[in-house]
């Protein structure tokens, strides 16, 4: 997963030094000495993280990272600052202006990498999911909302509830979000839980880092909470289990002798992280969903229909079970639109579409595939089962008349054609092939007088 880093430092030999360990570690890199080159390298050629001296030569490297983080070519790129003063106010005002993270020289180089790996890591989800956002924007469907959201929750679990209590008190005048202290059972007994915490603050003692690091795991493995985003406390002098939480997934360090300012501003980071991230789900799912239906009978649509239709063919045919496969047309359904409007054939649709759903299984598959077209698949069964279901449909629309906008009462029929797949006959026959034989079939049926099923055979 290495990456192209651009290095920020006017120091040319701190460049140096950097370039050779990121080589070891299999980045490439790129560099820059002045605030304003930093800017428009970055622009152009877009590295996957930039290592940025808060002390520069032009301009002020938190100056420079607000920026960065401003541009939309370069907002999302993760900005790691590097400063050689121990001043917490001035590593507040860094992560304020959008650094992601503020290390003071020296650094250990385990923690310096192991951040870049997970900053990396996060960096590649969110242009996962940003990217097909941006499909779906393409393809025309509604951005996600913003919404109004309130406080998010924040979960506090310390081995001592002392220390949560402490963390608490530290965090409420710095914090308007809710937070909620738990203890391990409650974290991990998500179903007792009244609303899932957006942040888990865990602390993890230098004595038995293992407690928390485990429970961070398990948080991360269940599917209610491995959405949350999760912030590890623990002493600044314990390198390598802080590389090592970071490697399991941790989202951030937080020092345990941080400033609460500190530790507020890196939670509320994580907060719009994982908000964000929640919309971008969120839209995805729905631009799946409607990427998948049909919006006026809600039925699948054919985009769907065909894909699922081979991997009930290839199920059954492992299974050495039979499928069946209808292509279903309306009957004279262009004399309806003529005679009764569009508004009414679009209402005889949605009826249609009522009736096949209720008379069938679950486990069927039923899609519309062009104008007054339908496809059914009926998974595992028997050419018995399967004819007698496809004169159950013709029968439920032909005997019930459809109920127009208007009042009108009319009668309307389908014709239907039928295929079977896997036959014992006839083995494993490729999708095309059955459903080419209840295409044939259905012509047949509309030839023969319509209102009716015919099955299908061979093309020969
Ligand atoms: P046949 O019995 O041979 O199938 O005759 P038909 O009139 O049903 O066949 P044809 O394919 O000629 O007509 C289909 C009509 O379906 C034509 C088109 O105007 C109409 N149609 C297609 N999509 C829609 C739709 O979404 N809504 C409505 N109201 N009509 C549609
Ligand atoms: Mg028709
Ligand atoms: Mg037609």
């Amino acid at each position: 997963m290495a990456g192209k880093i651009l290095i920020v430092d006017d120091v040319a030999t701190n460049r140096i030094v950097l370039k050779v360990k990121l080589a070891a570690a299999y980045y490439k890199t790129i560099q820059a000495s002045f605030g304003a080159d930093a800017i428009r390298l970055a622009q152009q050629s877009r590295p996957d993280l930039i290592l940025l001296d808060v002390e520069l030569p032009d301009m002020d490297g938190i100056e420079v990272c607000r920026r960065l983080k401003a541009l939309p070519e370069t907002r999302d790129i993760p900005v790691v600052m590097i400063t050689a003063f121990h001043d917490k106010a001035r590593k507040i005002e860094a992560l304020e202006a959008g650094a992601d993270e503020v290390f003071w020289k020296p650094i250990d180089e385990i923690i310096l990498l192991a951040r870049m790996r997970s900053l990396l890591r996060a960096r590649e989800t969110a242009e996962q999911l940003g990217l097909r956002d941006t499909t779906y924007r393409d393809l025309g469907f509604a951005e996600a909302p913003q919404g109004f959201e309130g406080p998010a929750l924040v979960g506090l679990i310390a081995d001592a509830a002392a220390t949560a209590m402490q963390w608490e008190r530290a965090l409420r005048p710095h914090l308007a979000d809710r937070i909620v202290i738990l203890d391990r059972e409650e974290a991990l007994d998500a179903t007792g839980m009244a609303e899932i915490p957006d942040v888990f603050v865990i602390a993890v003692s230098g004595a038995r880092p293992g407690d928390g690091l485990r429970l961070m795991s398990e948080l991360r493995s269940r599917p209610q909470t491995r959405y949350a985003a999760i912030c590890v406390v623990l002493p600044g002098t314990e390198k390598e289990t802080a590389a090592v939480a970071l490697d399991l997934g941790a989202h951030d360090l937080i020092e345990a002798q941080a400033e609460p300012a500190e530790m507020a501003q890196r939670i509320r980071m994580q907060i719009a992280r994982k908000r964000q991230a929640d919309r971008l789900r969120d839209s995805l799912a729905d631009g799946l969903r409607l990427a998948m239906t049909d919006p006026l009978t809600g039925l699948h649509n054919r985009r769907y229909a065909l894909p699922h239709l081979a991997r009930i063919a290839e199920r059954a045919a492992a299974a050495a079970r039979q499928f069946a496969v209808m292509v279903i047309d309306l009957d004279r359904f262009k004399a309806i639109n003529d005679r009764h409007g569009h508004a009414a054939g679009d209402a005889v649709l949605v009826e249609v579409a009522r009736r096949l759903r209720a008379n069938l299984r679950a486990v069927d598959l039923i899609a519309r595939i062009g104008g007054e077209e339908f496809l059914v698949a009926l998974p595992d069964t028997t050419f018995e089962a399967a004819n007698a279901t496809a004169e159950r449909l013709r029968r439920t629309l032909s005997e019930a008349p459809v109920l127009l906008p208007d009042g009108t009462a009319l009668r309307v029929t389908m014709s239907i054609g039928l295929a079977l797949g896997n036959g014992p006959d006839r083995g494993a026959l490729p999708i095309e092939e059955v459903i080419g034989r209840a295409d044939r079939a259905l012509l047949s049926a509309k030839a023969d007088g319509r209102n009716q099923v015919m099955v299908g055979q061979s093309a020969a």
